[in-house]
């Protein structure tokens, strides 16, 4: 990979490049794109960066009165595209025009502050995602909102309705070797253009547990900005894949009723700066060799859970996931085996430190990676700092408790619904001042509550069955 101007021009001229499509993220997450031709890619441009933004339609970004700004390329992402090889894409860091200085609400620039504030505190964070989605059919569909035309229609490949073949039966996805998954080639292509053209460490991919095609990838843990970029770019290479065969991939959290639905834990460590000491491990803690600054860490994150939520689980349809029975968390607690709490502590192997790091539940891939990594690293960071007791671990089926039993043991819920959340980060946001500035924060919550207010507009197409006759 390129690091130095010099080095991404010749990485440009050797590979035959004709076209550059700069990326960047829009503040709800979703990774926008403008192409420019190779031969404007010059050391000079490179250095001062490419004028060729108006951020005025991007969500969370300019108004259309204050719009000119400047892509700033990160080298060491400039990757030719397996799919269109004369094209080369490359991340950068988004600049107000004018020489204003950088983009305050730039996700990328909010993750990049957390690892300065880390720093300052000494720390370095490390985030393992483990990424699921759904592959649905292709098929073009007259879908009828306001915006009719070409759509999607929901079926998957493997799904029962589709008839024929090998049928995955319902919960039985989980790990049934080919020819019962037939997902495995798409996800081999995927794979193995990650590794071959994108520089990842893929540490598994597998079918999940939901009938219909649902699969996940998970890579190398890496640090916050480099774990989230490289996050970004497997959702690229994800739906790029997938739609070359005629697959539509989607990270929604729960796009099917009644089967499970999807998540990205996120596996995350607090390391001393130089990367050599793990700050979460202490082979002397018989529960789960977790140590003491570990344990304050989770009750950094357990005690702004409800607030996290609405940075982690960000869009209507996560609340749908965060129900009992589908292995999504719901209570708040921390445990070592526990899948029914919002934390847990894997304890594979014995005596490993560099495996010693926290599982957090809640996150889903509609969630904007950098914001997420930097929203965990504020919570867990509040917890060292004021040395936030995360209470006992809770080893029972939380799900099975009883209400007074949970109420006994003082475990709370996840909120229910988007507003929830967003009424909890609202009232809940102090320990995120260090690393969110007021704009980011406001913005975001605006358009949470726009899209939370706009989905509220329309009549479910279940309520039409439960109410008609009412
Ligand atoms: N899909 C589940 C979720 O929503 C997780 C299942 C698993 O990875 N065991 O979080
Ligand atoms: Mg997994
Ligand atoms: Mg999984
Ligand atoms: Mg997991």
């Amino acid at each position: 990979m390129p690091k130095t101007p010099e080095e991404a021009v010749e990485y440009v001229r050797k590979n035959k490049v004709e076209w550059i499509d700069l990326q960047f993220t829009d503040v709800p997450g979703r990774l926008q794109h403008v192409t420019i031709p190779a031969s404007d890619f010059t050391e000079e441009d490179i250095k001062v960066g490419f004028g060729k933004l108006d951020g005025s339609s991007i969500k969370g970004f300019t108004t259309i009165y204050e719009s000119d700004m400047v892509l700033s390329p990160v080298l060491e992402s400039l990757n030719v595209l397996p799919w269109s090889p004369n094209v080369a894409r490359v991340l950068t860091k988004v600049y107000w025009g004018g020489g204003r200085g950088r983009f305050e609400r730039d996700p990328r620039y909010i993750g990049e502050r957390a690892e300065e504030h880390l720093a300052e505190a000494g720390y370095v964070s490390y985030y393992g995602p483990e990424l699921e989605f759904f592959l649905f059919d292709r098929v073009d569909v007259d879908v009828k909102t306001p915006q009719s035309g070409t759509g999607y229609k929901i079926t998957a490949r493997e799904a029962p309705w589709n008839g024929g073949g090998y049928l995955i039966r319902y919960k039985e996805g989980y790990y049934p070797a080919p020819p019962v998954d037939q997902l495995m080639d798409v996800r081999l292509e995927i794979i193995q253009t990650l590794t071959k053209y994108f520089g990842f460490h893929v540490e598994a991919a597998h079918h999940e547990v939901a009938t219909a095609g649902q699969g996940e990838i998970d890579y190398r843990f890496s640090t916050l900005v480099d774990s989230a970029d490289k996050l970004q770019t497997l959702k690229y290479v994800i739906r790029n894949v997938a739609s070359k065969h005629n697959l539509v991939a989607t990270f929604m959290p729960k796009p099917m009723f009644g089967d499970n639905g999807t998540g990205m834990h996120t596996h995350f460590s607090l390391w001393t700066k130089d990367g050599k000491k793990n700050m979460m491990y202490d082979p002397n803690d018989e529960y789960a060799e977790i140590s003491q600054f570990g344990r304050y860490a989770i009750g950094g994150i357990l005690s702004h859970a409800r607030a996290l939520s609405a940075i982690v689980s960000p869009t209507v349809n996560s609340y749908r996931r965060l129900i009992p029975g589908f292995e999504a968390p719901v209570y708040i607690a921390w445990s070592k085996g526990n899948r029914s709490a919002v934390i847990r502590v894997p304890s594979y192997y014995k005596g490993m430190e560099k495996a010693k790091r926290i599982e957090y539940r809640a996150p889903d891939p509609s969630t904007n990676p950098y914001l997420a990594f930097a929203a965990i690293a504020a919570a867990a960071m509040d917890g060292v700092t004021k040395k936030i007791d995360p209470g006992n671990p809770v080893d029972e089926n939380i799900y099975h408790l009883t209400p007074e039993k949970r109420r006994e043991l003082g475990i709370r819920e996840l909120p229910r619904s988007l507003d929830e959340a967003l009424d909890e980060l609202e009232s809940d946001n102090e320990f995120l001042k260090p690393i969110f500035n007021p704009s980011i924060l406001e913005t975001f919550i605006e358009l949470k509550r726009e899209e939370a207010r706009t989905l509220q507009m329309y009549p479910h197409p279940m309520e039409i069955y439960y109410y008609l006759d009412v």
